[in-house]
């Protein structure tokens, strides 16, 4: 496989990594391949739950037609389709009324084939988001993002929604073989989409977490020298190909959150998806690294899936 004009082991194709002279000794950790295996689990559990009488619903709202935001809309509704799921997509006029927002969120709460609920964000600026998010019932928040599902997550108490991106990354590092557990981890960004919960799961105790983790910002002082300290460096800025190979410790290892779109003349549409890492040259220093696209971005919609199985699980217990 040719990525970044780089010649690299998925790691995913071979779980024993036998590295042919030519092969550079990196390890591509392939998040197209870990989802799509995840996604056979999840659709082996939608069956499961189908012979009882149960199927699995989620309902995506969005409101506006934010053109990135409807790519992920439509993803997230085929995916649930091909997996035997039931799927409501209600896109609103950009000129929804909070009042109508929230109505609807909570005709949602009162559903019983609605399982999960995800307002996609961000919604635009006349609506509160965060009133948005509060009216959600915890119990279908599948987004993790309600202060309940937050709490919970912070408390370490595994019934907790874990926002789907953060739980994607904790979830490729553990199908990658690379252990957590008393590692330094730098996460670079502390949103509270990406880098606060994630850091949080880190840190908790058990599978996947016990790390000792720095949250790293637009404020933190030399941030390549902190960066470099980390045994796994996790980027999630939202700016082009941040991170250069001084960033990285030889033998680290780099997820890369960031989806980023850039201008390329030489591409047919004009443009192209990059990370926050400038993986030509951070990839010959690392042990295993994510590419942009097909690292964490499909991991994000499995572990949606996942945790509305999880969801109708509960509701029908
Ligand atoms: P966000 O809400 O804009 O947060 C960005 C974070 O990065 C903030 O904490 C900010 O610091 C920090 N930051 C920004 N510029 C920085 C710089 N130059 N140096 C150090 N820190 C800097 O972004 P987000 O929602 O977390 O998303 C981050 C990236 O992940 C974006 O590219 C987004 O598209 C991508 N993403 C991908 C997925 C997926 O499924 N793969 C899902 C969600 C997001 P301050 O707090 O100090 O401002």
């Amino acid at each position: 496989m040719v990525i970044g004009g780089f010649r690299v082991a998925p790691f995913y194709q071979s779980p024993i990594t036998i590295h042919p002279a030519p092969l550079l000794p990196m390890t591509l950790i392939d998040g197209k391949a870990i989802a799509a295996r995840i996604n056979e689990e999840n659709r082996a559990a939608i069956a499961e739950l189908a012979a009882r009488g149960h199927t699995p619903g989620l309902a995506v709202v969005l409101v506006g037609a934010d053109p990135a935001s409807q790519a992920y809309v439509r993803s997230k509704d085929k995916t649930c389709r091909e997996l035997g799921m039931f799927s409501v997509k209600h896109e609103l006029p950009a000129e929804t009324t909070q009042a109508d927002l929230i109505a609807l969120v909570q005709q949602l709460n009162a559903d019983p084939a609605i399982h999960g609920i995800l307002v996609q964000s961000p919604p635009p600026k006349h609506i509160d988001e965060r009133a948005v998010v509060e009216t959600i019932d915890p119990r279908k928040d599948v987004d993790g993002f309600h202060p309940v599902n937050v709490g919970k997550l912070a408390l370490g108490d595994a019934d907790a929604f874990v926002p789907c991106t953060p739980l994607g990354c904790q979830r490729l590092l553990i199908e990658a073989g690379i252990e957590t557990k008393g590692a330094n981890v730098v996460v670079l960004g502390r949103s509270m989409i990406v880098g606060k919960p994630l850091a949080l799961l880190l840190m908790n105790k058990g599978r996947g977490g016990d790390a000792t983790v720095t949250v790293a910002h637009s404020r933190t002082r030399d941030l390549a020298a902190v960066c470099r300290e980390a045994d796994i460096l996790i980027a999630a800025i939202g700016q082009p190909e941040f991170v250069k190979a001084d960033f990285v410790k030889e033998g680290a290892v780099v997820i890369d959150v960031g989806i980023n779109r850039v201008a390329a003349p030489e591409s047919p549409k004009g443009s192209k998806l990059v990370g926050d890492v400038a993986f030509a040259e951070v990839a010959p220093k690392c042990r295993a690294i994510t590419p942009v696209p097909g690292g964490v971005g499909p991991m994000t919609i499995a572990m949606l899936m996942g945790n509305t199985i999880a969801s109708c699980r509960r509701w029908s217990a």
